[in-house]
């Protein structure tokens, strides 16, 4: 069965952007894959975080893994740092991986904004990215658009390893949806929707009560035409909420242009406020539900004892072809 891995940083509450670009398909993959999905904790520490607030988040994002539909029957689902074997891959691939490389990323450029004081470890992150998935040789990595760059280092990592080392890694191919790949703010269409961002109207998260729901996308950017036309250039703000629109009803672009074909924006955004309530209670019941039982910390005590099986039996490997006793 074809092998597959994804994780999602616990640095703030879910959102839309993270659900659709995803965790919408994680839950479809686990049915027809051997799937594992991690909560990538370590990834967090990048950019400074507050301690407690760290641990419950990575708690919470276990239980809205759940939450969305993954089923640890069918997925294993675990905590990056109760594997110790990330770590120490990552060392070991940080001496494979260039200097040069890693000043191409552009995602050390946005966040790091060259700052002298930014953490070092944003800067080799991308390596322990890399170590995170190629300890698992999954086929496939759905991610976002913008984790595409990453995949392709951790690609070349691999080729150099199997090429200089010996050959124990299989190539991980990004797996990136058509539709919803890179949802923009809510605030900004132009930048992409993260959790960490400094305003709460860049995003909706997957926790966000009705009315604020009702709130942010009320307040969301579009602009003066009225008209609801897919065109990401001249109406990124429209185009964006169609996006958005489409992930979460199942119906296609095209269709909700002709739905809406002389309606206005008005009537548009109380629909799209509307589908997107619905489409999030059942999350958010069967999350309140999982975060007071017991569930979180069974599934991770099964999660950790699967991955680990898996990831020391490849840290073994690329010791031994390294020359490490
Ligand atoms: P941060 O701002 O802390 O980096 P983030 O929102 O970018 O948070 P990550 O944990 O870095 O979230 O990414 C988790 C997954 O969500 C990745 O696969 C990433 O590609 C995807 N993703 C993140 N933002 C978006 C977005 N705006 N649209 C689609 N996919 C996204
Ligand atoms: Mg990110």
């Amino acid at each position: 069965m074809e092998r597959v891995l994804s994780g999602i940083q616990p640095t703030g509450a879910v959102t839309l952007g993270n659900y659709i670009g995803a965790m919408q398909r994680f839950v479809q993959m686990q049915e027809e894959a051997d799937c594992y999905f991690c909560v990538v904790n370590m990834h967090a520490l990048t950019i400074p975080q507050d301690p407690e607030l760290l641990k419950q988040r990575t708690i919470d994002l276990v239980a809205i893994y759940l939450a969305t539909g993954l089923d640890p029957a069918k997925s294993t689902i675990f905590v990056q740092s109760q594997v110790p074997a990330h770590a120490e891959a990552a060392w070991l691939l940080q001496c494979v991986a260039r200097v040069g490389e890693l000043n191409r990323m552009v995602q050390f450029k946005e966040k790091g904004k060259g700052s002298e004081s930014v953490l070092a470890g944003l800067y080799t992150y991308p390596v322990l990215m890399a170590a995170d998935i190629l300890l698992y040789n999954p086929k496939r990595v759905p991610v976002g658009e913008d984790q595409k760059q990453h995949l392709e280092l951790t690609r070349e990592i691999a080729e150099r390893f199997n090429r200089d080392y010996a050959e124990i890694f299989t190539l991980p191919e990004p797996y990136i949806g058509e539709v919803g790949a890179r949802i923009m703010g809510l605030d900004n269409p132009t930048k992409k929707m993260s959790k960490s961002a400094d305003s709460e109207f860049n995003y909706i998260t997957l926790l966000d009560e009705p009315k604020k729901i009702e709130k942010k996308l009320k307040r969301a950017v579009t602009d003066s035409e009225n008209v609801i036309r897919f065109d990401p250039v001249a109406k990124p703000g429209i185009s964006n909420l169609l996006n958005i629109y489409s992930s979460l009803s199942g119906k296609s672009i095209k269709e909700l242009e002709k739905q809406y074909e002389g309606l206005g924006y008005g009537q548009f955004k109380k629909d799209l406020i509307e589908v997107t309530i619905d489409h999030l209670a059942p999350i958010q019941s069967r999350f309140h539900e999982i975060r007071n039982s017991g569930e979180v910390e069974q599934v991770l005590k099964q999660g950790r004892e699967k991955a680990a099986a898996v990831a020391d039996e490849t840290l073994k490997r690329i010791k031994d072809a390294m020359g490490i006793i």
